[in-house]
């Protein structure tokens, strides 16, 4: 089995539904933070937090765990910075606690979600693996720093990892079964359609003095279901004996935060009000990735590789979420 811990998030549960249709079983782990009891619709569900660890020890005894697919984390970058201790504590401590049950048990692949955040501000563009990690919020820190304990365990330990940096995830799942749903919301899609759908007044631009072509921020942004499609990959790659390695997931192709409201307003055929604010800090101009180790190695191909796929399965994945509101 394949335990997926964080598996009633976001992305998680994406990867969870894309395991099961193909043919692995799964247990989800997830302890409710930000999880949704909605989401778990595949595979058996344990209720643990990482932070315990002889409930940890009694999932490793009670099911056959051949890997883990580690998603469960806090997400919010800002508050990171306001309470670094919260991220510490459970995006690198917890981890520590998983690793270490992990090789108690001798359990020796690991799929972990990183993030394009463990490089800081870019050099160049695009970011390839080899870009230098110089995070600069303490929730990039702690990504990174697990990156690092997982190189250490492998040589030490034998473990074998893959490190999936993901850049922007965006959109649903394409049959409309999970989709993105996070309180507070603070991502520019899921933000967007609100405005679309009345349950904001606007939609905040936060820069428009940015040194790109129309002054705002460029991101790439990469469909959820693509993502969980690569995490499927790299656990074959582990099982086919695949050496220990770090993958960038984006789309290659960035869009700034005026071209996905225009976007937005085409595919939903709503207004969507913006309002032009200052910048928000921290934000990079330009983020966009290099997948072609990816592409080559994984032979992962993203499907869903433009806009309007993005928007439009979020777009669905909205109206049916809030359909009381709407
Ligand atoms: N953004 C924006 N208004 C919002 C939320 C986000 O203009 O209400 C911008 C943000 O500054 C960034 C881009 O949209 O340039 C993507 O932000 P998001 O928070 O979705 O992802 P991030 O790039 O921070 O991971």
């Amino acid at each position: 089995m394949i335990l997926v811990t964080g598996g009633a998030g976001y992305i998680g549960s994406h990867a969870n539904k894309e395991l099961t249709l193909a043919g692995y079983e799964t247990v989800v782990l997830d302890n409710m933070s930000y999880g949704h009891e909605d989401f778990l619709k595949w595979g058996v569900y344990e209720n643990v937090d990482l932070g315990d660890l002889d409930s940890l020890r009694k999932v490793f005894q009670k099911y056959k765990i051949e890997a883990v697919m580690h998603f469960a984390a806090f997400t919010y970058v800002g508050e990171s910075v306001e309470d670094p201790q919260k991220y510490y504590l459970n995006n690198l401590k917890n981890t520590l606690n998983l690793l270490q049950v992990m090789n108690e048990f001798k359990i020796k692949k690991i799929i972990f979600s990183s993030t394009c955040a463990t490089y800081g501000n870019p050099q160049e563009i695009p970011i390839t693996e080899t870009h230098p990690q110089d995070p600069i919020s303490p929730y990039g820190k702690a990504k990174l720093m697990v990156e690092q304990v997982l190189s250490d365990y492998s040589i030490a330990y034998g473990l074998r990892y893959v490190s999936l940096r993901y850049f922007n995830a965006a959109g649903a799942d394409p049959d409309g079964d999970v989709g993105e749903r996070h309180n507070p919301e603070t991502h520019l899609i899921p933000l967007i359609l609100d405005a679309a759908a009345g349950k904001r007044e606007d939609i905040k631009i936060f820069g428009t003095d940015y040194t790109t072509h129309d002054g705002t921020c460029i991101r790439d942004y990469i469909h959820v279901t693509d993502l969980a499609d690569a995490h499927i990959k790299a656990l074959k790659y582990l099982e086919n004996g695949g050496k220990s390695e770090v993958f960038n997931l984006g789309n290659g192709n960035g869009f700034s935060v005026k071209q996905v409201i225009e976007e937005a307003r085409k595919v939903t055929g709503k207004e969507i009000k913006s309002t032009e604010t200052d910048r928000r800090p921290g934000d990079p101009p330009v983020l966009v990735g290099s997948s072609k180790k990816a592409r080559e190695i994984l032979k992962w191909q993203p499907k869903y590789d433009n806009l309007t796929e993005i928007i439009s399965t979020a777009w669905e994945w909205h109206k049916k979420d809030n359909a009381d509101m709407m």
